[in-house]
């Protein structure tokens, strides 16, 4: 019998030895009785902005992370996935996006996944906090790739739904991405989940066009699924297509949903090989997540979250006088 060596004690227990090159520990909490731990190797940046806190941490395993009051957005092993998650589905399903905004995505990783398509001629981003740009684009250039400096690529400091109530129902844009930060009471973004915010984002759309939003993590518990389940009650308030899909994001612990509303185009009735045929027409490439196989699968809904959706009754329709929040950790 051969012996070959295990894993040894500081390899099976590595979470719990006490790790070199620990700063100190990160804890994100979900809900007032879970959360996740990150060890910290180093704070590369930390600042009190007027609307949050900034920190971009070098975690372990997850490297370079983005945290805006307590809450990661995104981190190095997996930003791609999310981004790509985001992004693709929606521009795949529109016939030839042209004009696409962007509601916060300070990282600039959701612009640098738009301008792969060789269709887009301009892409405006409406971030509220000028410091976050400022940052990601210093310390974190490999999320941007470039696309801060890209001709087609355009910064607007401000609120993003005022920038939208401004244009006054003018159809303008093909495609908006919705990426900002979560429900937080007091936060910035809370009001940018709700159904009249919905009405303005669906009257700036041309005629064929998608919106998509982040719409939080999801839980098989239905009461830790509220914000999800209530984003997507939402959009279907105010969109004739509403499609709810998901992807696993490792550093946020869990899945993540996505809610798309379209005047039109269906992203769920995108065949792989129409997917594959306008990812060839557009020049799109360097995806490390997003193929015409995942796109099917983005869609896929296991009958517990199809129940959840559809049937828990403290799900709702969120409203400027209602709105919905996620657990602060406080
Ligand atoms: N991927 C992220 C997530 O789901 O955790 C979102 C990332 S992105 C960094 C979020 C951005 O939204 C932040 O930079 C924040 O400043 C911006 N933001 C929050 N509220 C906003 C608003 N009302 N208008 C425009 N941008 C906003």
């Amino acid at each position: 019998m051969t012996n070959t060596p295990g894993p040894g004690p500081a390899e099976r227990c590595l979470v719990l030895e006490p790790a070199e090159g620990i700063e100190g520990w990160f804890i994100e909490k979900h809900a007032p009785y879970t959360g996740h731990v990150y060890g910290v190797k180093k704070t590369i940046y930390k600042a009190r902005t007027p609307f949050q806190e900034i920190a971009i941490l070098d975690l372990h395993y997850y490297g370079k992370t983005l945290v805006l009051d307590g809450k990661i957005q995104s981190s190095e092993d997996s930003e791609w996935i999310y981004h790509e998650a985001l992004v693709h589905p929606v521009l795949l399903a529109h016939e030839r996006p042209e004009r696409v905004l962007i509601i916060g995505g300070g990282e600039g990783a959701t612009a640098r996944e738009v301008l792969r398509h060789r269709t887009v001629r301009a892409v405006e981003m409406v971030e509220i906090d000028i410091m976050v740009y400022e940052a990601c684009k210093r310390f974190l250039p490999e999320f941007h790739g470039g696309a801060f400096d890209d001709v087609r690529f355009s910064l607007i400091v401000g609120d993003g739904r005022r920038f939208l109530e401004a244009l006054a129902g003018r159809p303008t844009y093909d495609v908006v991405i919705i990426d900002v930060t979560d429900p937080l009471e007091g936060g910035p973004s809370y009001l940018l989940y709700t159904r009249e915010f919905y009405e303005v984002v669906k009257s700036a759309l041309r005629p064929g066009g998608l919106m998509v939003t982040q719409a939080e993590d999801i839980n098989t518990q239905p009461e830790l699924s509220v914000p999800t389940i209530s984003i997507y009650r939402t959009a279907r308030a105010v969109f004739p297509i509403v499609r709810y899909y998901r992807c696993w994001v490792p550093s946020f612990d869990g899945e993540w949903a996505f809610v798309v509303g379209s005047t039109g185009p269906d992203p769920a009735a995108l065949t792989p090989e129409e997917v594959e045929k306008r990812l060839k027409e557009r020049g799109v490439k360097g995806l490390r997540f997003y193929t015409p196989e995942v796109h099917a699968s983005l869609f896929a809904l296991p009958k517990y979250l199809k129940d959840m959706l559809e049937n828990y009754p403290r799900g709702f329709v969120i409203e400027d006088g209602r709105p919905v929040y996620v657990y602060s950790g406080s």
